[in-house]
């Protein structure tokens, strides 16, 4: 059980496109991915930096979660996602050792990967996805 990499780092944004137009003129980073996700009322795209991936998430729709995360903070980084190689077993430690969790069992993400968030309620702060290919 271990984690292998950063896979991504989110950013919350009220327009993908803005965003990514930013990123292109003033960094030279292009998307190489973009999906929708209705079940988390998101949509993303990726942009890779040398194989870690800046994921920027936009809200669906007002009802999001995403869009009152964005009425309360802003838009600003939302999370790190971190790839785990065995998600199950992360998943049973964390509740073994009564670590918050905000999604109990996996969920589908982008690119069809499993993942699960972390409560940013733990002692870092910041809010965590474990991630598996
Ligand atoms: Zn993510």
């Amino acid at each position: 059980m271990t984690v292998k990499s950063i896979d991504h780092i989110s950013i919350a944004v009220r327009e993908l496109g803005v965003v990514e137009s930013f990123l292109e003129a003033n960094f030279g980073l292009k998307v190489s991915h973009r999906e929708e996700i209705p079940d988390q009322g998101v949509r993303i795209a990726f942009l890779d930096v040398g194989g870690v991936n800046i994921e920027l998430i936009e809200p669906l729709d007002e009802a999001s979660g995403l869009n009152k995360y964005l009425d309360k903070r802003g838009p600003g980084i939302h999370h790190i996602a971190l790839s785990v190689d065995n998600i199950n077993d992360f998943l049973s430690r964390l509740k073994g050792n009564r670590v918050r969790l905000t999604n109990e069992e996996p969920q589908e993400g982008g690119h069809g990967k499993k993942m699960a968030f972390v409560h940013p309620g733990n002692v870092t702060g910041a809010l965590i996805e474990l991630c598996e290919d």
